[in-house]
């Protein structure tokens, strides 16, 4: 379902190989873990793999298609369809109440208002958060936070969920929770890329995958 092969990627600007000849594919269902250093290239990996940057070299398929040419148009339009990101540090919009977060992927797809935050109120149910939809994220933990940015990650069905160190910056008790949220998304058949520097987080996963210095090793199976 998404498949890099022999992709590279040189920042112009500095000059930095951030990732080199890599060879990876996901498929659908798989629950797939990338640990590495600081630097070795996770969220450049984690910026190709969900469209919002492109390779120097190679060729990225998105559920058979290719997409490493596309124009930035077509890039932004398959991205809110197929891509559900999570973030380190949550990026939710803090004058929103959770259910407005949550329903924001859903604003490109012509849906009534009613049916969007219909959805997003499922979403919510889904992580735990039935009873914090009209706050705010400055009114949230940490860990609730990041609950909510899964809901909404999760909320237009995307193919697969690209979360970039969504632990790192919670309290270990948070941590296990988030970590407990994507088993169980996981379980519920969604595709899952989790990257993290935390080995006991990434143990969690089906198939786990170390950068190092750009290059990628792994994808043993178990
Ligand atoms: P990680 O997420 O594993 O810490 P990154 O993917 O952020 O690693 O970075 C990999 C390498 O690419 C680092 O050496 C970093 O300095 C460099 N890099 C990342 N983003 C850029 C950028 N926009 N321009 C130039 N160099 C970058
Ligand atoms: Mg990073």
């Amino acid at each position: 379902m998404l498949k890099l092969i022999h992709a590279s990627k040189i920042y112009h600007e500095s000059g930095v190989c951030a990732l080199h000849d890599v060879n990876l594919t996901v498929r659908y269902g798989d629950y797939v873990s990338i640990t590495g250093a600081s630097g070795s290239g996770k969220s450049t990996l984690m910026h190709i793999l969900g469209l919002l940057d492109t390779l120097t070299e190679g060729t990225y398929l998105l559920g058979g298609t290719d997409v490493s040419h596309l124009p930035p148009q077509a890039l932004a339009r398959l991205r809110s369809e197929r891509i559900g990101f999570v973030f380190q540090r949550f990026q939710l919009l803090p004058g929103m109440t959770a259910l407005e977060n949550v329903a924001l992927p859903l604003a490109l797809k012509g849906l009534p208002h009613a049916v969007r935050l219909g959805r997003a109120a499922e979403a919510l149910g889904a992580v735990g958060l039935s009873d914090r939809m009209m706050h705010k994220p400055g009114q949230l933990s940490g860990g609730q936070q990041q609950r909510v940015a899964i809901a909404r990650a999760i909320v237009a069905k995307p193919s697969v969920v690209l979360a970039d160190e969504p632990t790192a910056g919670l309290d270990p008790a948070a941590a296990a929770d988030i970590l407990t949220l994507l088993d169980g998304l996981h379980r519920a058949g969604n595709t899952i890329v989790l990257i993290t520097h935390d080995r006991g987080a990434a143990a969690r996963a089906g198939r786990r995958m170390e950068l190092e210095n750009g290059v990628l090793h792994g994808g043993e199976s178990f």
